[in-house]
């Protein structure tokens, strides 16, 4: 029997679910987006120095290698067209629904299938993998008078290009990832900037170099030196960073990075002093990048650390007075905790899958809930990363689902048991409690109760393990 599979979402995810379905000969499928193209998070994400602090050998998929990457870390722009290849390459395209939103999915009992609809109309599918990300709902704050602002105002992730920003007071809200890649670009053509810091991040250098003609062409005639290079960065990764987030070895040689790249960068003391976070690296996502601080020296720029008490038609009210502004970017972040909540999920018994999670989302190795039969989460709760590539843990999750298909087709619709739940439950909860995300900090990593349901505790080789084969005795079959 030959599954047919709805997939939602055409980013890194929802590719290379459909290449291992495609390179399985499994044709009936659909991809569903939402969006006019592929990519997710890298078609929206156009801001101005927008890219990725993983490097680029390791953010790609590990069979579908790309050895012409021109930086040591990738720009959006390359990343995409990376994105858009594979899609070409591997022939999806016939099979992706653009501008097609899926609003809901039920398990119909009788039929053991799901009934996913969309904007454009109801299917009947018997599996669904959801690919929609973690980052994918910007998240616009809740401060008072936001629509009485005269000049434009956007979202990091909505950048909005036919505003041009030179020459004008820019105001930046947020501090984050993303705003730290942007700064910089802002600040140049800009006549003022003000970012609004409400809590330091920790900043480690970013080592970006472009790859010259000899190294691109070294990579493309010698495969193993790419593997050789990829497998390098891996394991720093794995075996450096991973311990720094674990109260491990390198933590303290973490902070002292960042501590050293603070004071190299930034010689004025009082400035030093409202960037130094007082809480341990890492808790937060740490920001990997060698040109914000230099932006937060400049003269035009201020790093604004007054409360924000409301937004006025001239700017930005703080508690020490108005900072006048001509434009507003948002750079705050993602709705993040409720995972793929947006659309209405009902399972066996018309469980809410909204309803089950709002204590906080979960599921057994972040793919699959109980009550919710033949239902796939890539980059699910708790399998997000502080430390390595997000594209590896897809790939183990991808993986998963492949292994699952053969068990589905011979007996029927298959939901994992709320046993395995639960010691899956209590295993991450075991993991998570060395874990320097549950230091007093607040960050996206958490829901509102304070539990970590983004990321992932251990290392991605244990996750590559613990994922590599279905264990059927943790489901409950329907045949
Ligand atoms: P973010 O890290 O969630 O940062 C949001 C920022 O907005 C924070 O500084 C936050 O302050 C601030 N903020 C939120 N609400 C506010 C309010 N009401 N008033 C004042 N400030 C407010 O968002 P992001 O920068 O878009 O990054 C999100 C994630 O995307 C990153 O953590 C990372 O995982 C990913 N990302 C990755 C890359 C990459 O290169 N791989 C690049 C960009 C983004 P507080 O800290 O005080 O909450």
């Amino acid at each position: 029997m030959r599954p047919n599979v709805a997939i939602i979402g055409a980013g890194f995810g929802g590719l290379c679910m459909a290449i291992q379905l495609e390179k399985a000969g499994i044709r009936s499928y659909t991809i569903f987006e939402k969006g006019a193209d592929v990519g997710g998070t890298w078609r929206d994400n156009t801001y101005p120095g927008a890219g990725c602090d993983i490097p680029s050998h390791l953010y790609s998929f590990s069979f579908e290698r790309y050895s012409s990457w021109t930086r040591r870390y990738p720009g959006q722009p390359e990343i995409l067209r990376y994105l858009e290849g594979c899609a070409d390459k591997y022939g999806l395209r016939p099979r992706i629904r653009l501008n097609t939103t899926v609003v809901a999915a039920t398990f119909d009992e009788s039929l053991g299938r799901w009934r996913v609809r969309t904007t454009a109309g109801d299917e009947l599918f018997d599996v669904v993998v959801s690919a929609v990300g973690q980052l994918n709902r910007p998240q616009l704050p809740d401060i008072p008078g936001m629509s009485s602002f005269d000049g434009p105002a956007f979202h990091s992730a909505r950048w909005d290009h036919s505003v041009g920003l030179a020459g004008r007071r820019v105001a930046v809200i947020g501090n984050g990832s993303s705003a730290a890649q942007f700064i910089p670009k802002v600040a140049e053509v800009a006549d003022h900037l003000d970012v609004f810091q409400r809590t330091p991040n920790w900043v480690i250098p970013k080592p970006d170099s472009a790859f010259g003609p000899g190294a691109r062409t070294a990579f493309r005639r010698v495969p193993f030196l790419q593997r050789a290079y990829r497998e390098w960065v891996y394991r720093y990764a794995e075996h450096t960073l991973h311990p720094a987030l674990a109260g491990g070895w390198s933590s303290d040689l973490l902070r002292r990075r960042a501590l050293g790249h603070l004071r190299e960068q930034v010689p004025d003391p009082l400035l030093r002093a409202r960037l130094t976070p007082d809480y341990p690296v890492g808790c937060k996502r740490v920001v990997i990048d060698s040109g914000f601080y230099p932006a937060l020296t400049r003269p035009d720029v201020d790093v604004v650390t007054d409360r924000i008490t409301r937004i006025v038609p001239g700017g930005v009210e703080t508690s020490a007075g108005l900072r006048e502004a001509d434009v507003i970017v948002y750079a705050t972040g993602f709705e993040t905790s409720e995972f793929l909540t947006s659309i209405q999920v009902t399972g066996r018994g018309g469980r809410h899958l909204a309803e089950e999670w709002k204590d906080g989302a979960e599921a057994y190795l972040g793919i699959v809930v109980p009550r919710f039969p033949n239902l796939f989460l890539l980059y699910g709760p708790n399998t997000n990363l502080g430390h390595n590539s997000i594209v590896f843990m897809i790939e183990c999750q991808v993986r998963y689902v492949m292994g699952c298909l053969p068990h589905l087709a011979a007996r029927g619709p298959m939901e994992v048991r709320p046993e395995a739940m639960a010691t899956w439950r209590r295993s991450l909860d075991r993991a998570m409690e060395g874990m320097v995300w549950q230091a007093g900090c607040t960050s996206w990593y958490k829901n509102a109760a304070g539990r970590v349901t983004a990321n992932w505790p251990g290392t991605t080789s244990t996750y590559r393990r613990i994922t590599r084969t279905p264990r059927p005795e943790a489901f409950r079959f329907a045949r």
